[in-house]
């Protein structure tokens, strides 16, 4: 199959439409998380006082980093192109829901989506897993081979490949996952080049 070809279009949040802002190290130094540990993981080996409080803060970090999101070189146009076509696209983010929505809004993209097809971190299990997308397969009644993830790192390939979904990786110069990536894009404008 031809990209030019998928018609279900399944994108990553953070770096992928957006410029990546967060800084995973700060975070990790103030939850109290081992500099090699998933942060997510972590949070969820703990007790369930600690762990709530800690996800309070780590929402409340989110929410200001969502309010200022800027829009990754071409993400928007690309976005704009697929919606145009009438094509299916979700979001399938280890962000928070409802922060995903306000980043969407805060980049001028929260039309293109469907509210249900924005999948966050309690509507399907993170990635790599591929919950998230089969769960999109489902609602959209296509098989995965039939949908793209759109991703800036490995979690985002992997999750593809378990998914049985094709995969592009953008707004990394170099692929550093040629196994893993179906498609490689400097940006997202060099993606529309492609369809
Ligand atoms: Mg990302």
């Amino acid at each position: 199959m031809s990209l030019a070809d998928v018609k279900h279009w399944v994108f990553d949040m953070d770096g992928t439409l957006t410029v990546a802002v967060h800084d995973f190290a700060a975070i990790r130094v103030a939850l109290d998380v081992p500099p090699a540990d998933d942060i997510l993981t972590h949070l969820a080996t703990l007790p369930a006082a600690e762990a709530a409080a800690k996800h309070a803060w780590l929402l409340e970090h989110e929410r200001e980093l969502a309010l200022g999101s800027v829009a990754a070189t071409g993400a928007v146009e690309l976005v704009r192109d697929l919606a145009a076509r009438g094509y299916r696209l979700g979001i399938l983010t280890r962000n928070a829901q409802a922060l995903a929505h306000i980043t969407l809004q805060a980049i001028g993209l929260a039309d293109c989506f469907a509210v249900e097809d924005v999948l966050g971190r309690d509507d399907a299990p993170p990635k790599p897993a591929p919950g998230g997308l089969l769960k999109l397969a489902r609602a959209w009644d296509v098989a995965p081979a039939e949908m793209v993830m759109v991703g800036d790192y490995r979690f985002d390939l992997d999750c593809g490949r378990a998914a049985g979904t094709r995969t592009v990786l953008v707004n990394q110069l170099e692929n550093p996952w040629p196994g893993l990536a179906d498609w490689h894009a400097k940006d997202c404008a060099a993606l529309r080049q492609m369809i």
